[in-house]
């Protein structure tokens, strides 16, 4: 044994025997760091404790699930396995994971997904999993193009790992092409028949940037895609699941080998209770190595079988008799599908949120406006409750989505409030990462143990659970035209929610309102708009809406020097200029506003953070968020949308301490969030200058109360300091 390895090791297990004995705490991190620090290649060193093989399990969704369904597969096969099973994903946590375990047959590991550039090429693995890719944390990651690049340099980094992929993402399908190694394709071959959501990660080929045509979609970009332009499709399974059964009382569905009548588990009946569409590709990944690495369909289901997860995920539990199921949300995909499984069980239901914004959470919370909340706001009997570091924002989005959120301050809270209802009221608890472990002890902590009370009939009015809003209409008039241009490609952060808070905010007073969503291809009559918005988007959807909308360029010119309303977000707001960058490539943009947008040298290096502006619209300060790599600059006489006064936070580029622009009618402006949630006033002004457009005249806007708006937008302003004390 080397001298660093040996130093490695002897420094990481007195940091493992002090965080156990004295902090009282698993020691999931620190030690590999440690030993990290003393010899940089310990978990390449320590792969000589791995007998058989190894495994690694990679993917935005799923991974700590599928890592520990794999370990305990190959364990009840009668392995010997090490595994991370905690979820300590990065670089520190599976060299901890190697120090700390004994040698074994079997290594099994779950990867963060930027991590995976150092992980892959030290373990060597036999296997990579890749599961799915969603959007997570992009202020972490940047865009998922990053993702996509590092994966697929680790594998070319590691020519000898097997890649077992999921052929129904074209995300992951992109880098199956683009690697050398040897891959297996798994999926599911026949049309699910869901309920698809509003937003989807990824409308475009990934191959050449045309628009993908899909047979069918399961859920957020999963499906059955092909290219029209290059052909670029769904690449033949290895394994598919076929016959499939999805119901409320479980899953399953028979494990076809295509090609390979005689690999053991072809045909093989796979069984589960748990009833998401997620758990399929779960459990098709699991099946597929069970294949590849020779597992016994009895080791398999009977993993499956017992899998009872104590980690927050679909973990089941009673609390004085009610049942309470908690799960990790962390992105508007696994959102999307946590929704899913609650409007889809039968019953009375109490909900509550929890989302935090630390660093490994993400800053940004801009996506909670592409989830699907609204799906809730139609069930009969639902109390929701909104918890976590951004409670304020969540209760902002639930109110927009017609869902009256009680904001609560601890997990107790909530379980005290919910047993109050009557005993038939299932409990629920979403929680993003850095949320979940706190609540899960604490639900934990008050399990039932025993044999179980029956509980008092509760004493909370079911009656305040929803809150349907309905708006007064005013007679004869036409409706405010809202046009939604391009949703298809300029949505991802969470923008459309704009379009939400102005619909709303006119219903709310009984002004008629009409959405238009105009897709990529349709064309939009701008002659009957009040308001069109634009929100922003990755490059690659940006470069395809500028075309979209430089073929409209004069209709949108003539609507806004006519003083029409526009509000463009990010990508949006770069397009209205002269010109924006796509790489090195100069774009033309639409020239309505007198701006060009540059990059910073390095593709990577954007403006990821939170923001708050003094502007002359609105009293408050104006908070969002920001995610860009493009530099506005704009033109001497052009007048920014707001002066960036937080001390984080940079708007148009580096140096000019402004962001966006107002000109006319129109405001561009780099602010996620999404902008109009936090700043009601902003959303007023525009409603307001739509109604004098339509009417001639000033029209005098109701107040509303906006106790929910306020409350999340100081709470941001609060957080983040300001050059300027605000009154
Ligand atoms: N792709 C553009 C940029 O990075 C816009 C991103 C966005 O809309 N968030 O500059």
């Amino acid at each position: 044994m080397g001298v660093r390895k040996t130093g490695a090791r002897a420094a990481s297990a007195v940091s493992t025997w002090g965080l156990k004995h004295i902090a009282r705490r698993p020691a999931a991190n620190l030690p590999g760091r440690i030993a990290l620090k003393i010899d940089p290649s310990i978990i390449s060193e320590l792969t000589d404790k791995i007998e058989e093989g190894s495994i690694v399990v990679v993917g935005t969704n799923g991974k700590t699930t599928v890592t520990n369904m794999i370990a305990d597969m190959l364990e009840a096969a009668g392995k010997s396995v090490i595994c991370n099973r905690t979820g300590a994903n990065m670089q520190a946590g599976i060299a901890s994971t190697l120090l700390q375990s004994k040698p074994g047959q079997w290594g099994v590991f779950e990867s963060d997904e930027l991590w995976f550039s150092k992980t892959l090429p030290e373990l060597k693995a036999t296997y990579v999993v890749l599961l799915n890719l969603f959007r997570d944390q992009l202020d972490r990651c940047g865009e998922i193009d990053r993702i996509q690049e590092t994966i697929t340099q680790a594998l070319k980094d590691s020519p000898e790992t097997t890649l077992i992929f999921n052929a129904d993402d074209p995300q992951c399908a992109i880098i199956a092409k683009r690697v050398p190694n040897k891959t297996i394709a798994f999926g599911v071959d026949e049309d699910l028949q869901l309920a698809q959501n509003t937003v989807v990660d990824a409308q475009m080929c990934q191959n050449c940037s045309a628009i993908m045509d899909y047979a069918y979609r399961q859920y957020g970009q999963l499906g059955d895609y092909t290219c029209p332009n290059c052909g670029f499709s769904r690449p033949a399974f290895d394994f598919a699941a076929t016959d499939v059964t999805l119901d409320s009382s479980g899953l399953a569905f028979s494990f076809a080998c295509v090609g390979d009548a005689n690999a053991h588990l072809n045909g093989a009946r796979i069984t589960s209770s748990f009833n998401a569409a997620y758990m399929l590709y779960n459990l098709m990944a699991i099946s597929s190595v069970a294949c590849v690495v020779g597992c016994p369909q009895e080791a398999l289901q009977s993993t499956i079988d017992r899998f009872d997860p104590q980690n927050g995920r679909l973990q089941e539990m009673t609390i004085q008799g009610r049942p309470m199921l908690l799960n990790l949300a962390k992105n508007p995909t696994g959102f999307n599908q946590n929704l899913k499984i609650i409007t889809q069980a039968e019953g009375k239901k109490v909900v509550a949120f929890f989302i935090n914004d630390n660093v490994a959470d993400g800053h940004d919370i801009s996506w909670i406006w592409d989830c699907d909340f609204e799906e809730l706001a139609s069930q009969e009997d639902i109390v929701v409750y909104a918890g976590g570091i951004r409670k304020n924002d969540l209760q902002l989005r639930l109110k927009y989505a017609g869902i009256d959120a009680k904001i609560i301050n601890s997990v107790n809270e909530m379980v005290d409030e919910a047993l109050k209802m009557p005993a038939e009221w299932k409990m629920y608890a979403i929680a993003n990462y850095t949320s979940l472990p706190a609540v899960r002890s604490a639900l934990t902590s008050r399990e039932d143990k025993r044999p179980v009370d029956h509980p008092t009939e509760g004493t909370l009015d079911p009656e305040r659970s929803t809150s349907h809003r309905m708006p007064e209409a005013m007679k004869d008039q036409e409706p405010l035209r809202i046009v939604h241009l391009f949703p298809d490609l300029l949505n991802l952060y969470g923008d459309g929610g704009n379009v939400k808070v102005l619909e709303n905010r006119c219903l709310w007073r009984g002004i008629p309102v009409q959405v238009d969503t105009v897709h990529y291809g349709q064309s939009a009559d701008l002659a009957k708009a009040d308001i069109v918005f634009l929100g922003g988007g990755p490059d690659r959807e940006q470069k395809l809406a500028s075309e979209g909308l430089f073929a409209m360029k004069d209709d949108i010119k003539a609507y806004v020097e006519n003083g029409g309303v526009l509000l463009a977000i990010c990508g949006g707001y770069q397009i209205l200029g002269e010109n924006w960058l796509m790489g090195d490539e100069s774009v033309e943009g639409l020239s309505i506003i007198d701006a060009k947008t540059l990059r910073a040298g390095k593709g990577f290096d954007r403006l990821i953070d939170n923001i708050v502006l003094e502007s002359p619209i609105a009293k408050l300060p104006v908070v969002g968020f920001e995610n860009h790599a493009g530099r506005t600059k704009l033109g001497k006489d052009a007048k920014p949308f707001g002066t960036v006064i937080s001390t984080v936070g940079h708007g148009n580029d580096d140096t000019s301490g402004a962001d966006g622009v107002v000109y006319k009618n129109t405001i561009g402006t780099y602010l996620h969030g999404p902008l109009l949630g936090k700043n009601p006033e902003i959303a007023d002004h525009l409603i307001a200058c739509a109604l004098f457009n339509k009417f001639g005249k000033p029209y005098p806007l109701d107040a509303l109360d906006d106790a929910v708006e306020v409350a999340a937008n100081n709470y941001m302003v609060s957080r983040l300091h300001t050059r300027k004390k605000q009154a």
